[in-house]
């Protein structure tokens, strides 16, 4: 085994990490954290530490760690075939297996899963069949794609200028002019605070409608947005706001693609987010919840309308091209259909949605009433607590302060407790695993209070 100081070194000297600030640790000034081993919501540091992941990893270890029912199948599928591709017609039985799987979980308007590797070139994917679907449709200059300010979609060239948060932008020259930004549903950080939620809607459909005018409808091919925000600040959409939007959408012949990466398999305590919200989606994106991160896998899901126009492209063009090499790759094929059904075998689902909504609760009673927590909101097993400076003029802390990180860090030193301080705004989000329990949602809660107390009083 490698000593600590010898994995130190050669961490900075080799490891290129993303999203990291690369001078801070290739100097030694932040910590080499090596995680080493996991099971249920703990994971373990390499000095055995245990440490409590209530946002299980990046909201991707829906069924908790250590499940050895998907490791088995993973290993089992190594042995009698690590790898084929599934170009031109191959398939493996996992891969075929798992998209029946998925088709019978979908709304029912769906009709075929394209598989990817994550979330990001499953949206990549995505843009690219409403490029593909407006060509054989004979409409060239429909091809924009309107995606929310704070919206997350990826980091890839095309799926960064989605996402919708500068810091996925600045010095990459993105986004790029294909992508159009529109208004988020976040009512708390609504312009106008005197906007009721409704007026506030009325706004988002207005904004819409404007930049469809000023863009002119038969430019955009597709709106792509997350049932609720993830990333952008765990926000869950103003009531009546997917009606209302979609309504738009309907008006202006525009697909609607749901990402559902973060939302699909359960996180919000339904299969699908679409579902939760009433959202019709012409194609959905699927990735983490797949497989429960056990390997990479993503999905492309999408409807009978966009599938026979598919269909008719490649009657009169030949066969699509577009493909990866690991699409549908065995591995990761074997590593769903085992997560698929544990999440049925054992009924994470429903515990995601009543856990989480104990959760929700605790953290609401706790903290709901601090003069520094602004707002407390979730769905399901999915939670944020934003702070602000002053209460009740709605005003922020400066950036440079770093309160959400601070809160953070707190949390993780005092009692050994991850939760993620969101990339855009003093925001700390939860997102555990499913399996989490109300003994360790009251953990999660008691930690968090003490650390807002430690850093704001
Ligand atoms: N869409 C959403 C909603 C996401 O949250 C993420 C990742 N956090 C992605 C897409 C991109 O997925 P990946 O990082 O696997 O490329």
């Amino acid at each position: 085994m490698l000593r600590n100081d010898q994995l130190d070194q050669w961490d900075r000297d080799n490891f290129f990490h993303p999203s990291t600030h690369l001078a801070q640790h290739a100097r030694g000034e932040s910590p080499s954290r090596v995680i080493k081993t996991a099971s249920g919501v703990h994971i373990e540091d390499r000095d055995g530490n245990r440490l409590l992941d209530a946002f299980a990893g990046l909201y991707c270890v829906n069924v908790g760690y250590g499940r050895t029912e998907i490791a088995d199948a993973i290993a089992a599928q190594a042995h009698e075939l690590a790898y084929y591709h599934s170009y031109v017609g191959h398939g493996t039985e996992a891969s075929i297996t798992l998209s029946k799987m998925i088709l019978d979980r979908a709304p029912s308007h769906m009709s075929k899963v394209y598989f990817g590797l994550g979330g990001s070139d499953a949206n990549e994917t995505n843009v690219k069949l409403v490029w593909y679907f407006n060509n054989i449709l004979g409409r060239p200059q429909k091809k924009k794609i309107i995606s929310r300010w704070r919206g997350y979609h990826g980091s890839g060239i095309v799926t960064g200028s989605l996402t919708g948060l500068e810091l996925f932008h600045k010095k990459f020259d993105l986004p790029v002019e294909q992508v159009i930004h529109t208004t988020a549903p976040y009512y708390y950080r609504r312009e106008n605070l005197d906007q009721t939620e409704a007026q506030f809607v009325d706004q988002c459909v207005a904004d819409l409608e404007a930049l469809i005018d000023r863009e002119g409808a038969d430019t955009i091919a597709a709106f792509i947005g997350e049932p609720m925000l993830g990333t952008g600040g765990i926000v869950p959409p103003p009531a009546g706001y997917w009606a209302a939007i979609q309504e738009v959408l309907q008006k202006h012949d525009i697909l609607l693609i749901a990402d559902e990466v973060v939302t699909g398999f359960g996180r919000l305590g339904t299969m699908f987010g679409s579902e939760h919200y009433g959202i019709t989606p012409d194609i959905i994106t699927i990735a983490k919840g797949l497989t429960s991160a056990y390997a990479p896998l993503s999905g492309s899901i999408v409807s009978d309308k966009v599938w026979a126009v598919l269909e008719r492209g490649t009657d009169e063009n030949g066969p699509i091209g577009h493909g990866w090499t690991y699409s549908a790759h065995p591995i990761g094929a074997a590593a769903g259909v085992a997560n698929l059904q544990l999440l049925d075998d054992l009924n994470l689902i429903s515990n995601a949605g009543e856990v989480g909504a104990y959760l929700n609760g605790a953290l609401r009673d706790a903290l709901a009433d601090h003069p520094h927590v602004g707002e407390v909101r979730g769905e399901g097993m999915i939670c944020a607590v934003e702070f602000v400076k002053d209460k009740d003029n709605r005003v922020f802390f400066d950036p440079a302060d770093k309160i959400g990180a601070q809160i953070s860090g707190k949390l993780l030193e005092q009692d050994k407790i991850i939760a993620r301080a969101m990339p855009q705004g003093d925001i700390l989000g939860f997102a555990p695993p499913f399996c989490l329990s109300r003994a360790e949602a009251d953990q999660v809660v008691e930690g968090t209070l003490r650390a807002v107390k430690t850093v704001l009083g």
